[in-house]
């Protein structure tokens, strides 16, 4: 663990209040809970879960979705936290102009090369809206199963060693949650 209390760590900080900022009046899928517990809870899963404890990896989990859900660009996160996080986050962005289908693609086949630490922070992402499934209605939670299953088709490939704990505890979750359908 990071016991120095150092700039970057001062960045998390910074990054966990952008993020509920960015994500403020916003919900998950059970209408009720704040957006923000989730890139958080997305951090506690990289730090906690997964063992990582760089603070580049765990300000990119807490900004992971504000470039896609909000009216945050890449040059406010630049501008705020400097531009590799800004690109980390670009990497687990969607392009909104595209064609669903053709929107996941590009999407996965962009993660795909991205840097190993912003493909374990996808893992954590699909970690959380897994494990949050229980709260989310029905429909929503087939579409949730089978998106992390084509996600995981993927990212089960990841070379670095790193990835290794992570991608086997999605797995075990997606054998858990289909088990249970
Ligand atoms: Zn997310």
């Amino acid at each position: 663990m990071n016991r120095t209390f150092d700039s970057t760590s001062r960045q998390l900080l910074e990054a966990a209040s952008f993020a509920a900022r960015a994500h403020d009046g916003q919900y998950r899928k059970d209408g009720e809970t704040p957006y923000a517990s989730h890139p958080f809870r997305v951090c506690l899963i990289v730090r906690d879960v997964f063992g990582f404890d760089d603070p580049r990896m765990l300000i990119t989990a807490l900004l992971h979705d504000v470039i896609e859900d909000t009216t945050t660009d890449f040059d406010d996160v630049s501008e705020a936290f400097g531009p590799e996080i800004a690109t980390w986050v670009s990497f687990l962005t969607k392009d909104k102009r595209l064609q669903e289908d053709y929107r996941e693609r590009a999407y996965l086949a962009n993660l795909m090369q991205a840097p190993w630490q912003v493909q374990i922070c996808k893992l954590a992402d699909i970690v959380d809206n897994l494990t949050d499934l229980t709260r989310a209605p029905a429909q929503k939670r087939s579409r949730t199963l089978h998106r992390a299953e084509q996600y995981y088709a993927q990212l089960q490939h990841i070379a670095a060693p790193e990835a290794t704990g992570p991608i086997e505890i999605v797995r075990k979750l997606i054998d858990e949650l289909r088990q249970r359908d």
